[in-house]
């Protein structure tokens, strides 16, 4: 039998390597994490926790105008953003301090180093200059956001990483991408006051989501002062002698904004970590391929989270890594099921969702929808005009709720409800055998009694 230095040396302390790490060493293993840059990864540093906060900063302006409506003045409104951004920074940096505590509490061993392999079952630490081993390897290495290299200029943008950390708030941006990140900054900025535009190479936002949550967004947006152009990309990017900069678009467009910021995606990070000397296997897109149960194509070696690139989402990575952790430590082999994940989108208003779109639940079987929009209680006095819009698409043979659809107030928060009768596979019987809660929004997710006629703007 060889011998290790360790049971286990994770890769990556993000969510998904800080869970795989604790788990296993509560079980027994002796655990390493090497992380380069901070304990926390990309969704306490610089992802979903800051990026919420920053949501939370950016609805006060339409809180405070909403307020007139229910008989408050509150003309002295003013936003500071060098406080927004410490305290943001400060709340990252004190959960990157819990994880660490955590880690230490579990008897993980941080290493504050890049590690690299060399094989099956050696790592090179980098800054030390010296040589691990491990019985198991996990990469949980997350990714990073990409810039289009070839557009000229596009080094005069920022991306959402350096968004966090903006010395000034600009007073104009352009958001390049039409995805999860370019909508919630558009929500940021914009709500915090700075004028927004989006440019997205499709024929509408969110791609993958469905067509009457895209539509409803898209609208909403604009309606709020979002300027969206569709059917177009970046072409090129100058800087103009005030500091601002010149955009011009492949629609000959040409925009002048203080910042640029690029959302057009993120990718695994795989690069110069060995992968290809160990043996492990990429995707074309540099991911690393995995089977059910995370094993990559080296049985000494597995990968969990975004550099996995299956679903790129924070509970997910957890999930994987709780199903290695059992698997491969605690004799409970189990393989994370990635059907039915919710996820929401914190954009303006906020959106939900969980299981098919009516685009692929017709492409299976023969469907009913049902769809409501309404103003929520609260905007009619507040004279705020944004409207709710909810969406149920059912099987109409087994009348199984096939998936939940959900764009307004608090939707991230009813559709995670939601999901918990989707994944069970309920009816709409049963949704509808639940007695409604008065008055609120979420009722109307057990109310919808009648399925829409057939919609011409629909999926055929
Ligand atoms: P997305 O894939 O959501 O969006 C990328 C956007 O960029 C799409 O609109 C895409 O267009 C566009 N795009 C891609 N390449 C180009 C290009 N070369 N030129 C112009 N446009 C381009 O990625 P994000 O970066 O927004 O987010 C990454 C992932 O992180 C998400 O998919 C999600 O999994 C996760 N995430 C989750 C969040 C949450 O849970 N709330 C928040 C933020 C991120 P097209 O649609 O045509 O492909």
């Amino acid at each position: 039998m060889p011998q290790y230095d360790y049971d286990l040396f994770v890769i990556g302390a993000g969510s998904g390597g800080v869970r795989a790490a604790r788990l296993a060493a509560k079980a027994g293993a002796k655990v390493a994490v090497a992380e380069q840059v901070q304990v926390g990864g990309t969704c306490v540093l610089r992802g979903c926790v800051p990026k919420k906060l920053l949501v939370y900063a950016s609805e006060y302006s339409q809180a405070f105008r909403d307020a007139k409506g229910f008989g408050w003045t509150v003309d002295w409104a003013r936003f500071d953003w060098p406080t927004l951004r410490e305290a943001v920074q400060a709340e990252v940096n004190r959960l990157s301090g819990l994880y660490i505590k955590n880690l230490n509490a579990a008897g993980v061993g941080i290493i504050e180093d890049r590690a690299v392999l060399v094989d099956a079952h050696t790592l090179r630490l980098e800054r030390q200059g010296k040589l691990v081993t491990a019985e198991r390897i996990l990469i949980a290495t997350g990714g990073h956001t990409y810039r289009p290299v070839d557009t000229p200029g596009q080094e005069l943008g920022i991306t959402s990483t350096d968004a966090f950390l903006l010395n000034a708030l600009p007073s104009s941006i352009v958001i390049a991408g039409g995805g999860y990140i370019a909508l919630e900054f558009a929500t940021i900025f914009s709500g915090l006051g700075v004028d927004t535009t989006v440019v997205y190479r499709g024929e509408r936002v969110l791609r993958g989501f469905d067509h009457d949550i895209r539509a409803h967004v898209q609208a909403e947006l604009q309606r709020t002062g979002v300027n969206i152009i569709c059917g177009s990309v970046i072409d090129e990017v100058a800087p103009l002698p005030d500091g601002r900069k010149l955009i011009t678009l492949s629609n000959s467009m040409r925009l002048e904004a203080d910042q640029l910021m690029w959302a057009v995606g993120r990718e695994p990070n795989t690069r110069g970590l060995g992968l290809e000397a160990a043996g492990v296997r990429l995707t074309e897109r540099g991911a690393v391929v995995v089977d059910a149960h995370s094993r990559t194509s080296v049985p000494s070696i597995w990968a969990v989270g975004d550099v996995t690139d299956r679903i790129n989402l924070t509970p997910v990575a957890i999930r994987e890594a709780v199903a290695f952790a059992e698997t491969e430590f605690m004799r409970r082999p189990m393989a994370f099921d990635h059907a039915d994940v919710a996820s929401a989108v914190f954009c303006r208003p906020p959106v939900g969702v969980v299981g098919l779109t009516e685009e692929q639940a017709r492409e299976k079987c023969k469907v009913r929808i049902f769809r409501t929009s309404f103003r929520p209680m609260k905007n009619i006095i507040a004279g705020n005009e944004q409207k709710t819009l909810m969406k149920l698409v059912v099987n109409a043979e087994s009348d199984r709720m096939l998936g939940v659809h959900i764009a307004g107030p608090e939707a991230p928060e009813l559709v995670q409800m939601a999901a918990i009768a989707v994944k069970a596979g309920l009816t709409k019987a049963q949704w509808d055998a639940t007695c409604a809660v008065h008055p609120t929004a979420a009722e109307e997710l057990v109310l919808m009694g009648e399925p829409i006629a057939h919609d011409p703007e629909g999926p055929a």
